[in-house]
């Protein structure tokens, strides 16, 4: 995959309607088909969409489709491939209205955190989507989703998009693309947003959450950043963790910064080995980010005395963020921010709504 990917299928389905959408197939679930010869799940051939999804005939819209040369399965995707599905935004800003990802479920939450702080001042809608079944199996969940996800982005009021921000469409439910979790690998619902409203419920109607949408602006160009530094990690907590283990983490050479998964609200041990080594990394320049364990709350250091001994040594407040925007936030920061301390402070602010301040 990269920005060198050639449109293998970029045929448009017009019917003279005014609103355009660009469908980006990545991979994933969705995107397959039963091969009765293999007897297995193989790559579906995009060109033939229309067979398994006859309702594409009929949408209000104009639908491009974009397939990469190569879709992947998205334990594969990389920061890099990141990059390159906000690049292909960008050079098709102008010419659509909106923009569908057509992604696996499984890391679909880290993409749609990082393409929210790729895609700076996001003026149209950029919604992921993608499937528990296969398209191709009877009891598919991808083509509710798919049709869907083209709607949501589709929608405008007063020729204003409705959602102009990232956001993941699944089972029935819009969430911020930021504050999305993986939460199911075998039920449909596979998505969830615990600290944040669902921006649009799906039933016989689209019912939208105006109020926590974000809101459209024009006033400052779209801004692509393409550099995103990946020499970050996360370190989840857990009863019996050794100090050899935080400290050999501590000393990977070119680290720069720590996503600290701790308990609750934001608790750590307070056991003097354990701030030691965390107090060293800082004071080294890695910067420690603290993150809940816990999906819904948000880490308030200070509350307990096991939390304020984080805040002493310098560990930086996450909030409410969720893991998969933290860690991709701190890439965004690493690679954007000249030094320490502006990658520090706004870490602690709230960039694209990815977290409570
Ligand atoms: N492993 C698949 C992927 O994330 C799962 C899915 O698509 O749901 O690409």
């Amino acid at each position: 995959m990269g920005y060198k990917t050639s449109r293998i299928t970029n045929h448009s389905i017009k019917n003279n309607r005014a609103t355009s959408v660009l469908m980006i197939y990545t991979g994933g679930t969705l995107g397959m088909v039963y091969d009765s010869k293999s007897k297995s799940l193989v790559p579906f051939n995009f060109n033939e969409i229309l067979t398994n999804v006859p309702e594409l005939h009929r949408v209000e819209f104009e639908l491009t489709i974009l397939t990469l040369d190569k879709p992947i399965d998205s334990s594969n995707m990389t920061p890099t491939n990141w990059v390159e599905i906000a690049r292909i935004v960008y050079d098709n800003f102008e010419e659509f209205d909106a923009f569908v990802i057509l992604h696996g479920t499984d890391t679909m939450a880290y993409t749609a955190s990082a393409l929210s702080f790729l895609l700076e001042n996001l003026s149209k809608p950029v919604i992921l989507t993608g499937a528990q079944l296969p398209i191709g199996i009877a009891r598919t969940d991808a083509r509710e989703n798919l049709i869907t996800a083209l709607e949501i982005a589709s929608a405008k009021i007063n020729g204003r998009p409705v959602v102009p921000e990232v956001a993941i469409y699944f089972n029935s439910y819009l969430l911020r693309g930021n504050r999305a979790k993986k939460k199911e690998s075998s039920q449909f619902n596979a998505f969830r947003s615990e600290n944040y409203p669902n921006l649009a419920e799906v039933g016989v109607t689209i019912d939208y959450n105006f109020p926590f949408i974000r809101p459209y602006r024009t006033d400052l160009p779209l801004q692509l950043h393409e550099t995103l530094d990946d020499n970050v990690m996360i370190l989840k907590l857990f009863p019996g963790i050794q100090q050899n283990l935080i400290r050999n983490i501590f000393n990977t050479s070119g680290l720069k910064g720590v996503v600290l998964e701790t308990y609750g609200a934001g608790n750590a041990p307070s056991e003097s080995w354990f701030l030691d080594e965390l107090k060293h990394a800082i004071d080294k320049g890695i910067i420690i980010f603290n993150v809940s364990q816990c999906d819904g709350g948000r880490v308030l250091q200070g509350t307990y005395q096991t939390s304020r001994k984080l805040q002493e040594i310098g560990v930086v407040s996450g909030s409410d963020i969720t893991t998969e925007a933290a860690i991709t936030k701190m890439m965004y920061l690493f690679g954007k921010e000249g030094s320490h301390e502006r990658v520090r402070f706004n870490l602690e602010k709230d960039i694209c709504g990815e977290m409570s301040v």
